[in-house]
């Protein structure tokens, strides 16, 4: 007998095991457990096969949970920007906000923060201060600008005639970065919609950035400080200035003064939107 005749007698053998098999337990085949391990690399290959079973396609469409334990829908803001699909963009209060996001662990700076920042003021505000993220004090306290940038920036306001609780003040990221670095593009991504949020509930009639990242995270622009401060900006229909961060002007007195030139441009430009006698082109005023 050739080693061909072999292979064919082997196979018709296996053929016909195999109908007994079916008839006997239906499509429950029992074969031995060798008979039914796949070679590593067909698992790998294997894994990446779309699914398409039945079974998984059934799993597929269950709902999805989130981090809040309810269904996940995509929701648009106010301002036509994505929010992510998760339970608090649907808050109805800063307060409720607050609640609903104070315990976020989304990205690695709830490791090392000491508080969760949220903002503090009047919720309510028709002036919202935005900055770029807590410090040391602030992340001790879990209070927004209280070191003595905080003072600073509470005597700016005063100078231009707006008591601190007045307006609501906040930052782009809510928890600390390690020695004050800079917050990095995926900590932005992931924390920024809290302040579209914030800004939605709060619906102020002017913004004001202190600092280059605040500027440029909400403008969506890499320009320098220098450039935002020339004019005034279009915040999806909320006109924002940007000027220094009361930091910066701890370590550079110098700009106390181009500071307080800016802000003397952004209590007048409040006074023509509270008037209604905001110029159209208001944009190319300052
Ligand atoms: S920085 Fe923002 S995204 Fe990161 S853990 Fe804190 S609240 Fe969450």
């Amino acid at each position: 007998m050739s080693l061909d005749d072999d292979l064919k007698a082997l196979l018709s053998d296996t053929q016909r095991f195999l109908r007994q098999q079916a008839e006997l337990y239906g499509d429950s085949l029992l074969v031995s457990r060798a008979a039914v391990e796949t070679p590593k690399e067909e698992q790998i290959i294997e894994k990446e096969k779309p699914i398409s079973t039945d079974k998984n396609l059934t799993m597929l469409r269950e709902p999805e949970i989130d981090m809040f334990g309810d269904t996940k829908k995509v929701n648009k803001n106010k301002f036509n920007l994505d929010y992510p699909a998760e339970s608090w963009t649907s808050a109805a209060s800063i307060p409720l906000l607050n609640q609903a996001i104070n315990t976020c662990t989304k990205c690695g700076l709830s490791g090392t923060r000491t508080n969760f920042v949220f903002g503090a003021g009047n919720p309510k505000a028709e002036v919202v201060v935005v900055g770029e993220a807590p410090g040391a004090e602030e992340d001790a306290q879990g209070e927004p600008f209280v070191g003595r940038g905080g003072q600073l920036l509470t005597k700016i306001l005063e100078s231009i005639h707006f008591k601190r609780e007045e307006v609501f003040i906040c930052n782009i990221l809510k928890c600390r970065p390690p020695n004050n670095r800079d917050p990095q593009p995926e900590e932005v991504e992931l924390c920024e919609p809290y302040l579209w949020k914030q800004l939605e509930l709060i619906n102020p009639k002017i913004i004001l950035c202190v600092g280059r990242i605040a500027g440029q995270s909400l403008l969506k622009i890499n320009a320098s400080l220098a450039v935002m401060r020339t004019k005034v900006h279009d915040y999806r229909g909320i006109p924002l200035m940007v000027t220094f961060h009361p930091a910066a002007l701890l370590r550079n007195p110098n700009w106390k003064r181009p500071c307080w030139e800016d802000v003397q441009k952004f209590r007048k430009l409040y006074e023509e939107i509270k008037g209604k006698n905001l110029n159209p082109n208001y944009k190319s005023q300052y």
